[in-house]
């Protein structure tokens, strides 16, 4: 995926273009609420990182690094997040998966990936992280997501250079949509307007059924306060 084929977020993508580029630092944060698209970027990123002829508008897409990478069995790219039914990320996890796997040299290229779900290790994992971040083998990067940079304790803080995502605007936001073959309408102009510029909130509310019927419920018993007495409104309306 290049950096081009994702929306909006152009100062984030220059940055991220000039570093890929030049001579990229060892471990980022991308920051931003849920819905923003961090991780997708990040996901971009370390494509980009790993891809044998990345550009400063990121992976070529077509080279074995980027095969493998979309296939998801990149053996240099290692992804650290919340199994299904956990509320933490283990410390186990974060030793096993990221402290111990550091040191083996990367198989494929000469970099190695390490994207990191932050928003869910707590105080425990990052002190087990912080050790990793302090002095990381010259071909480890580690690209952290999270959604507040007071979630990481301020050492973890301090050892990595912030990515703020920017929030979208409801253009960009509409044309993501239509990207998911939700066309334009009055409806999608609404749900852009809702989502307070995160792709991932608004292609959630235009894929759920009960926002759409809560929204005309609404609009619907508003309409109605005119027209109808008191009584039906706090019963039947509500
Ligand atoms: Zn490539």
């Amino acid at each position: 995926m290049t950096f081009t084929s994702i929306i909006g977020q152009h100062d984030v993508k220059m940055r991220l273009g000039s570093a890929v580029k030049g001579v990229p630092g060892h471990a980022y944060v991308f920051i931003g609420p849920s819905g923003s698209g961090k991780t997708t970027l990040a996901r971009a990123f370390a494509q980009a990182l790993l891809c044998e002829n990345a550009t400063d508008i990121g992976a070529c897409g077509h080279c074995v690094s980027c095969h493998h990478f979309g296939n998801l069995v990149h053996p240099d790219f290692i992804s650290l997040e919340l199994e299904p039914k956990e509320k933490t990320i283990k410390v186990e996890a974060v030793r096993s998966k990221v402290s111990a796997d550091i040191a083996m040299h990367p198989q494929f290229g000469n970099r190695k990936v390490y994207l990191i779900d932050a928003d869910n290790i707590n105080e425990q994992g990052q002190n087990a992280l912080l050790k990793s971040l302090e002095e990381p083998p010259a071909y480890v990067y580690y690209l952290l997501t999270v959604s507040g940079l007071e979630r990481l304790l301020p050492t973890v803080r301090s050892r990595v250079v912030p990515i703020v995502m920017q929030r979208l605007s409801g253009e960009e936001i509409q044309q993501v949509l239509a990207e998911k073959n939700i066309p334009h309408s009055e409806l999608t102009a609404f749900y852009a307007r809702f989502s307070g510029g995160l792709p991932g909130v608004a292609v959630n509310l235009a894929g759920s059924e009960w926002f759409s019927t809560l929204r005309e419920e609404t609009i619907s018993l508003y309409q109605s306060v005119c027209t109808q007495s008191r009584a039906w409104l706090l019963t039947e309306g509500y």
